[in-house]
């Protein structure tokens, strides 16, 4: 089966407004007579603009100035950061047609793909700003002598949070971290990934509409290795998302200077359809969970897992529903999948389709570049028949490539999803959601969407995601989304009577006395 023929409809002649492009790029720190670096869409394969380059020096720069303006950002009140958060909310919605644009230039990606982008950023934004203040109030908290000790925990911000942000996700990985450590009191350096820079700057700007002062939030432009490395390196957190290998070596370096760090790293997730699946959901779901923005999704699925007693009636819908994907790149509505990101994204899904064919793989579904649609285009592609032999069975593709396996009970599919270095999502399709509240448990992901791809999950905000085993550390979201860019300070008074012997008492006795006290507090199921 071929994906279905849709005449290409890249964007050729597409022209940026310049004037645009020179409001954005006035948000860049870099020297007074910068090299630039030409953006090319990924649609087409055309320049759409050029921008300044940043150095290491002036990402240092940017991270001093970011210092400097810091105290005074912590300084306004929780009301007024959310007051710009919320207008920020508005003009991201009243905008999104040219961010949409922006996304999908810079990625390739369908257009409802690239809105997924919108509205999560704007969920991100209301939520923290609605819940930050009450999540970093402060809290009396139990003291050592009860009503003698007066403890109170309270939040204080790390200071400059360096943020790195990769490509996949041009618009809410750029700017969804930032809005929790902003909230916090902090100043962020921003650095998203050079093909990403355009969206990047564009919210940024529109975060400044909505009334972000100058200083609270820098951007550098340049390469994560040079770049990327000097902001993480002067920060005073370091907030990273993109690959294990990468986020190791800078999780190392943050070690070195015992800063705190969150990592979003890889995936290789799964997705279970049990023998109770509603199948009528369960294709069109899993169809999303794979290649949704073409599998160049961190928590997009890359090993489907079928019961045996629906292994025969699901497959073959599933790999149908995916040839039938409409294919193409266009900056409008009605496409499911656009274009791989770049050349060497394009590089790696071929030689991961290629190996597992030459090594026995079935292709169930696609397997072929599509240059008549886009130079990066690539099908949806069903495999089976995928073993530990074969790069894509372990290794994360980063692309719309999938593997199904035939399992014969939930202990296999749960052994089967658990069998992968790493822990990031996964997915279980059963009519029964107890079972799979259940079968969730013994899976080590950070998220787990019960009949539902990877969206469900992502987007309930109030509650964590994030990376267990190599693909991460800390979460992103929820009270730890926002904790994380925060230095708890327990500040504890002591009144009347020091903690010491009083009244003459030897240290014997105090000892005695404190003895008694412990043991009395237990009793009392005191904390
Ligand atoms: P990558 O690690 O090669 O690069 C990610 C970003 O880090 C890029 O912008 C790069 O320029 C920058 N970078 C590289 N070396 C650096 C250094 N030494 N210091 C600072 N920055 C540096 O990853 P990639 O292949 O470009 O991105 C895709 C990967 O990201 C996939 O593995 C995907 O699963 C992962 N990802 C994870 C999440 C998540 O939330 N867990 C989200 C999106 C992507």
């Amino acid at each position: 089966m071929t994906a279905t023929m849709t005449p290409a409809q890249a964007t050729p002649g597409f022209a940026l407004d310049p004037e645009r492009v020179r409001t954005w790029a006035e948000l860049v720190v870099c020297s007074r007579e910068p090299e630039h670096f030409e953006v090319r869409t990924p649609m087409s394969g055309e320049v759409i603009a050029t921008l300044p380059l940043s150095t290491p020096e002036d990402a240092e720069r940017a991270v001093t100035a970011a210092r400097s303006s810091q105290k005074r950002w912590a300084a306004t009140t929780f009301e007024a950061r959310r007051d710009i958060l919320l207008r920020f909310h508005d003009l991201l919605l009243d905008g999104q047609s040219e961010l949409l644009d922006l996304v999908q230039l810079e990625s390739g990606k369908a257009r409802s793909q690239a809105h997924e982008e919108v509205a999560d950023t704007a969920i991100v934004a209301r939520h923290y700003a609605l819940t930050a203040e009450k999540t970093l109030r402060p809290r009396r908290r139990a003291g050592a002598y009860p009503v003698l000790t007066q403890s109170i925990e309270s939040y204080l911000p790390k200071g400059v949070v360096g943020i790195v942000s990769p490509w996949n996700y041009p618009l809410s990985l750029a700017i969804t971290d930032a809005i929790p450590a902003l909230m916090a009191g902090n100043a962020v350096v921003l650095r998203p990934d050079m093909q990403g820079s355009l969206t990047a700057l564009a919210v940024v700007h529109l975060l400044h509409e909505a009334g972000l002062p100058d200083g609270a939030l820098e951007v550098v432009l340049g390469r994560g290795s040079t770049v990327g490395n000097a902001v993480l390196e002067h920060a005073d957190y370091v907030c990273f998302t993109g690959s294990t290998a990468t986020g190791r070596r800078i999780a190392q370096a943050a070690g070195e200077r015992l800063v705190g760090c969150s990592m979003e790293l890889g995936g290789k997730n799964s997705l279970y359809v049990a023998a109770d699946a509603d199948l009528d959901r369960a294709v069109p779901g899993a169809v999303r969970a794979c290649f949704a923005s073409a599998g160049q999704l961190c928590i997009s699925t890359e090993r489907v897992i079928v019961h045996e007693k629906v292994y025969d009636a699901f497959v073959p819908r599933f790999a149908a529903a995916a040839a039938a994907l409409r294919m193409g790149s266009a900056l409008t509505y009605g496409y499911d999948l656009g274009s791989l990101a770049s050349a060497e994204q394009l590089e790696a899904v071929t030689r991961h389709v290629d190996d597992a064919v030459a090594k026995g793989a079935t292709v169930l579904s696609g397997g072929r570049p599509r240059p008549d649609l886009g130079p990066f285009a690539y099908e949806a592609t069903v495999l089976s028949g995928v073993t530990a032999e074969m790069a894509c069975r372990n290794e994360e593709t980063f692309g719309p490539v999938v593997s199904v396996y035939r399992v014969a009970s939930d202990d296999e599919a749960v052994a089967l999803a658990n069998d992968t270095e790493y822990g990031l999502n996964a997915s279980v399709w059963t009519r029964d959601v107890r079972r799979g509240r259940a079968l969730a448990a013994r899976i080590r992901t950070g998220t787990v969407n019960i009949n539902e791809g990877y969206a469900a999950a992502w987007g309930s905000v109030a509650a964590p995601m994030g990376g267990m085993k190599a693909s991460g550390i800390g979460r992103r979201h929820g009270d730890e989304g926002i904790l994380r860019f925060t230095e708890s300070q327990n500040v504890t008074a002591q009144r009347l009577l020091p903690i010491a012997p009083v009244f003459g008492m030897d240290d014997e006795k105090f000892a005695k006395t404190l003895t008694s006290a412990l043991r009395a507090l237990k009793a009392a199921r005191r904390a």
